[in-house]
This record gives C-alpha cells, structure tokens and sequence, in this order.
C-alpha cells in the first residue's frame, strides 16, 4: 500500500508554524515511506478564506521546500462532487432533509438544558417524508444510534466514542452548500488518503468523519492527531510567539531547513540528537516517537538552530541570503566573493541572517559615529600615535591579505610593548564605529585597502586632536 498523506490547511488565517509542523509531520511521513504527499486548500468557508492566505501557504511551502506531489486541491473547485455524493447518500436513505425552524432547534435545546442533558439535535426529521411548506431544508447525515467509534490513533492510542454522543451532523446547508466535515471525508475517500496527520483539535471530528466515511463504503485512513504547540510560557500559542505569518521567519532571517529541524522537535525526538538535515529527517522520522503532550516553543533553541545551520550552510547561497537582508536594510552589496567572505567570518556570531546583515553593515558604510563607550574605553592619549603607525604600515604591505595584516598588527604592538587589544580595539572603532567585529585581521583584508586606509585616515583626524 502507498502511503499517502495529506496537509488541509484551511486559508482562513495566515499559516503559522502550528500548521507548518503538521505539514512537516505529513511530509516527513510521506517520504519516509517513499509515498505521496498531497496539498489541498479547504476554503470552503468562502467568508472567512481570503487570497492573501492562500497566497502565504502555497509561498510559505515552497519557501520551506515541502513539495507536493499532488495538488494543490481546492475545495470549492470541487462542488459538483460533493453535491453528488450528498444525493448518493440521500438515495441510500444515510443521510436526510431536516425542516426543523430556527425556533423548533432553540426549544428542543432549551429543553435538554432544562433536563441537564447535553444539547444534540434528536433526530426529529429522521422518519419525515414530507417537505415542509416555506422551509429551506438543511440535509443530515443519519448517524449511527448506538455502539462505538474507536480510534487507533497512532499517537494517542485507542480512543473510543459512544454513538449515542454523536448527534445527526447536518452535512449540507439550506443553501445547498456542504459542510466542512463532509468536504473533508470526500476528500480523504476520494484522494485515497491513507494516514491523517494532525492537529488534535480534531480529534473529536474523527469518530463522525469515520461513520461518513463507513457510510460511503470507504475503508477509514489511519489517524494521528499531533499534541499542539503552546506558547514558551505554556498558554496557547499567540501572535507574540510566532502564531505569525510563517513567512516573518523568512523575512526575521532564518533558514527554512533550521526551522523545519526546530519544528521535527517539538514533538518528535531521535535519542538527544538535536541538530538534523533533511535527509536525516526524512530517513529517521516515525509517528510512534511522536509525544502525545503539548510541546511550548523556544524561541531561543531556534535561534541556536539556525546558527548550527547557518555554519552548515553552503557559503555561496548563505551570500546571496545576505545579500537581500542588507537590501532591506538599504545597502547595496554587489560583491558575492565579498559576501561569502563576510559570511564566513559572520556566521559563527550570528544567530540570524538579520543578525549578520546589521552586524555586517559597515563594511559596505564608512561609520558615521563612533560609540562613546567603545571611545571612552579604548581611544587613549597614546592611541593616536600607534594608529599612525599602524596606517603606515598597512600602507606600504603589499599583500591585502589576512595573515599579512595580522603580522603588521601583532609586529608593531610587540615592538611598542602593549598587548594587542591596545591597537586591535582602536582599529576596529575606526573602520566600524564599535567595538565588535569578527577577527580585526579577516575584516581588514575584506573591507580592502582602500577604505580601510580612508576610515583609518578619518579617524585620526578625529582622534588625533580630541583624544584624552
Ligand atoms: N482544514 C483543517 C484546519 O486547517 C484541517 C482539517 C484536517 O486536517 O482534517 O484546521
């Protein structure tokens, strides 16, 4: 058997890292078992579905490199199918029209309450052949009356429902339009869905979709419904925790594999081996290792993972990647040779391609301040004159290379008897403005010479006179 799999992402909200993990965990399992992973968009709910949201799922995938097989699918592209089916069942009598007012409902609830009993609809309509005059109806599915549902949950284990809890669905709206359970087992039967992964928010649709699906003469898929994802503090995932867009992750700058390995986390472990490639993911990954309880997001781990990432990372698409953030910061970084360079020497105090693009700014704009602390605790009345010499040093070497600069540096401290902090520190205000920055050494000899002599240059005229 072909395992086939499924994401249903409704586009009624923007696709956040909740959904990405069911994605992910469907993913996964589809590759794992050299299936087929199918996409389909259920924006039945014409109302609340918008263009945006689509747009975000379909770019938000892509962007994470989780391919379809088959689909997109569309749900509202898939009307006729439903109405037929709706009529099959009508035929066979397993499902019926149901007149009952608005009124004739919000008694028959008040009712049950007055008894304590829950509300459900109680099947009224059932035996009615006759329409009613002026009434609209809405079509229900006939539900079992008694006996069980249960649900080998691959995660959750054996979950058994009581039939007698399950009230008769309505399954089709007056308006002729289905509803959101139906579209779905339609769907799994048709698209011969054979695992059912996700959120355990719809557990308690499963045992109705199974007596649907029974009701078509279709055999029901294998359920895995995955714990949800809290927010660090433990309380339900808010925007502030990354209920975002998933695409903010792109854009705060981080890798798509680092944030699938984050996501493959919460919930799913290996032994204690943290840090996964795609392959290892997909090679490794089973639902049987899937945690039943709700995981809280880290946002500190991410960080931590996109670093180890980051250092993984192929240098040459890590430069482009570097090179649209500092567009987004308004410079210009032409150089990819350059960029990778910087990368290289970056990433491994970097937690965030963002990260990097700010930290890495000056080598594309000579500063135009210098810190006051870093001045305060680095520029003495002697640095003026070591800078000078340093300058002048750098001026006549004739290789721009790290390893010569470093020379040059550790040459003159060690003849000027101070440590190399005393020369290194100054170095990095004047081309930086700061007091951070990679290796002085591999930064020099990726500025260039040239402005690296200039910002030197403009320093001393500024230090020359003001220092203490
Ligand atoms: N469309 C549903 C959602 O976005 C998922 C339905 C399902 O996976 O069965 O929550």
């Amino acid at each position: 058997m072909t395992v086939r799999t499924r994401f249903a992402p409704s586009p009624t909200g923007m696709l956040h890292i909740g959904g990405v993990r069911t994605a992910l965990f469907c993913w996964l399992y589809a590759r794992r078992h050299g299936g087929v992973f199918i996409l389909r968009v259920e924006d039945t709910d014409r109302e609340r579905s918008t263009d945006e949201a689509v747009q975000v799922i379909l770019d938000g995938m892509e962007w994470l490199g989780l391919k379809s097989d088959e689909g997109p699918y569309y749900q509202t592209r898939r009307m006729d199918r439903y109405r037929a089916t709706l009529e099959k069942l009508l035929a066979e009598s397993k499902a019926y029209r149901c007149y009952c007012s608005k009124d004739e409902l919000d008694e028959m609830r008040k009712a049950q309450m007055a008894r304590k009993e829950k509300p459900r609809y109680d099947g009224r309509c059932r035996e009615r052949t006759e329409p009613r005059a002026g009434v609209e109806p809405v079509i229900r599915f006939r539900n079992p009356l008694d006996g069980v549902v249960e649900v080998g949950d691959v995660i959750h284990g054996r979950v058994t429902f009581q039939n007698r809890e399950l009230d008769d669905l309505i399954i089709a709206r007056a308006d002729g339009s289905p509803t959101y359970n139906f579209c779905v087992v339609v769907d799994d039967m048709d698209m011969a869905i054979t695992h059912v992964i996700r959120g355990d928010d719809h557990l308690n649709n499963t045992p109705r979709q199974i007596n649907m699906l029974q009701a078509l003469g279709a055999a029901p898929p294998a359920y895995a419904h995955l714990p949800m994802i809290l927010g660090p503090d433990g309380a339900k995932l808010s925007k502030r925790h990354g209920a975002v867009s998933v695409l903010e992750y792109r854009e705060q700058g981080y890798l798509p594999e680092a944030l699938l390995n984050y996501l493959a986390r919460l919930g799913w472990s290996h032994g204690d081996q943290e840090v996964f490639s795609q392959d290892e993911m997909t090679g490794l990954f089973d639902l049987a290792q899937v945690n039943k309880s709700a995981a809280a997001i880290n946002p500190d781990k991410l960080n931590w993972l996109n670093q180890q990432h980051m250092l993984r990372a192929d240098l040459q698409r890590l430069a482009v990647e570097l090179q649209g953030q500092l567009q987004r910061l308004g410079v210009q970084a032409p150089d990819l040779v350059q960029l990778q360079g910087i990368v290289a020497i970056q990433r491994e105090r970097a937690k965030t391609l963002v990260e990097m693009a700010r930290a890495s700014r000056f080598f594309f704009a000579a500063p135009d301040m210098y810190e006051d602390k870093a001045v305060a605790k680095h520029i003495k009345s002697e640095t003026p004159a070591l800078l000078q010499q340093f300058r002048d040093r750098l001026h006549a070497l004739t290789a721009w290379e790290a390893p010569a600069i470093h020379q040059a540096l550790e040459g003159l401290c060690a003849e000027a008897g101070v440590g190399l902090g005393k020369l290194a520190q100054p170095v990095r205000i004047a081309v930086s403005g700061g007091s951070v920055s990679p290796p002085i050494d591999a930064t020099l000899a990726l500025l260039g010479r040239e402005a690296t002599l200039a910002r030197l240059d403009v320093a001393l005229a500024h230090f020359g006179s003001g220092a203490q």
